[in-house]
């Protein structure tokens, strides 16, 4: 094929299904083929960053894209930069599309007036997915595909600044865009409460309950604000059953899940329970880097792997601080016309993250210490004989850890952690394992730990 623009596209609408969506805007959205000759096709890359993430985790990928588009395509090569004419749009067009077709972009739909206030810089292109965040994500694209009907209320729950807001807005963002005609009301219970005060004011309460109950989609945010006044509650509670009754979605944000939140009236609990409840937790390393990368691109800007790595490193409990950080950054290197190094980001933000080694080598006995430490036990506790459930779950992560992250054989894990049988620590293995993928408290645990190996 010697259309290279047809050929990304199809490379690329065949790499969109095994990628999620986020990533695949992020680490394809502006990249093209450069050239093809030969069988040696050059793709261009923006930036050193995205090349470094595409050869490190997505050149298999690629490679074998390539050739089931085009059987004569043997080598890759990734450079910074891009074909001039026409860059690669962001999206390819749907899969079974011929690559002649999927040229085309779909042009942005003319402003109509907005029947809805949520903020459009709020969707699912603009948000990483990560291990930490992935089912909350999924529970809201399930959401915007059939609103009302599969998952009612959502109620996603979580620290401050992981992106609660965003999701939520993304849904309604998705459904109005397909649906100009929806009516999506976004509010944070305070605001609720506010309206609603003053429509007992004013005496206009009949129709501040007209104007909740006509919405096709109800976005609440924060409720564990709702406040305790009886009669908001109550008008609350009102809403929220004629909306559900209706088969109108609800979407509801807090920062605990429904059974942690104080002085929650048990009604409202065990509704904002009954339909799904997903939860965001903080960002692992590799996703605050996935985010700082698709932030600083959004203002223009490729940052080096390096600076990429500081910040990520530096920032690790929530997503707000983490844009906060890049935009001191920024502004901190125009002032003084400087470009953006890990030493400008030092000079800035101190020397806390970097003055670890950046690959420090990690030995069984610090994986034992510190999957020991995160759990308040003695790293001999886990060497040890002890089988109590306590123990026995965080031996089987540091052996997990072992395994997976310093690439041991059976035998020297079974040795490193007290002197086990290889058929122990392949059993210990393989139990982690099986249940990591399910089981989102285990995986935040994993995570944690491997963060504070990295940490030093
Ligand atoms: P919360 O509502 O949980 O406090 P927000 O939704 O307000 O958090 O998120 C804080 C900021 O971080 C927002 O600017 C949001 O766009 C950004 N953000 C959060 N999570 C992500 C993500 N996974 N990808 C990209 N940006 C994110
Ligand atoms: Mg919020």
């Amino acid at each position: 094929m010697t259309d290279t623009r047809g050929l990304w596209q199809a490379v690329l609408g065949e790499l969109e299904v095994s990628v999620s969506r986020a990533n695949f805007s992020t680490w394809f959205g502006h990249t093209s083929i450069i050239s093809n000759q030969d069988g040696h096709v050059v793709i261009g890359v923006p930036n050193i960053f995205t090349k470094n993430w595409l050869e490190k985790k997505y050149h298999g990928d690629i490679k074998a894209a390539l050739q089931k588009v085009s059987t004569e395509v043997h080598t890759v090569e990734y450079k910074i930069g891009s074909v001039p004419a026409a860059p690669a749009p962001v999206r390819p067009a749907p899969r079974d599309h011929k690559p002649a077709a999927a040229v085309q972009t779909s042009l942005p739909t003319a402003a109509a007036a907005k029947p809805h206030n949520l903020n459009e810089k709020y969707t699912f292109d603009t948000f990483v997915v990560g291990s930490s965040n992935e089912l909350a994500y999924a529970a809201c694209q399930a959401v915007a595909k059939n609103p009302g009907t599969k998952y009612n209320p959502l109620f996603i729950y979580g620290g401050v600044g992981l992106g609660k807001t965003h999701l939520m807005q993304a849904v309604g963002n998705e459904i109005s865009q397909h649906d100009p005609g929806k009516r999506i009301e976004y509010v944070t219970s305070e605001s609720f409460t506010n309206e609603f005060l003053q429509a007992l004011q004013k005496k206009s309460t009949q129709s501040f309950a007209e104007k909740y109950r006509q919405v096709d989609v109800l976005i609440v945010d924060d409720v564990q604000f709702l406040a305790t006044k009886e009669r908001t509650v109550e008008e609350f509670f009102h809403t929220f059953n004629a909306l559900h009754q209706a088969n109108k979605q609800i979407i509801l944000s807090s920062d605990k899940p429904p059974q942690a939140i104080n002085g929650l009236e048990d009604r409202l609990r065990s509704r904002f329970a009954s339909g799904m409840t997903a939860d965001v937790q903080p960002p692992d390393l590799e996703t605050r880097a996935a985010i700082l990368q698709r932030k600083a691109a959004a203002h223009g800007l490729a940052l080096e792997l390096d600076v990429i790595d500081y910040l990520a490193r530096h920032c690790q409990s929530n997503i707000r601080e983490l844009e906060g950080t890049l935009t001191r950054l920024m502004a901190f290197c125009e002032l003084r016309s400087l470009q953006p190094s890990v030493a400008a980001a030092t000079a800035l933000l101190g020397n806390t993250a970097d003055s670890r080694p950046r690959f420090r080598s990690i030995t069984p006995k610090l994986v034992i210490e510190r999957t020991a430490a995160y759990f308040d036990l003695a790293p001999a506790d886990l060497t040890g004989t002890r089988r109590d459930k306590e123990i026995v779950g965080p031996r089987q992560i540091a052996m997990y850890l072992m395994r997976h992250d310093l690439g041991l054989s059976y035998p020297k894990i079974g040795e490193a952690v007290g002197k086990r049988d290889h058929t122990t620590a392949m059993h210990s293995v393989s139990k982690i394992e099986g249940k990591i993928d399910r089981d989102e408290m285990l995986r935040g645990d994993v995570q944690s730990i491997r963060d504070r190996l990295q940490a030093g």
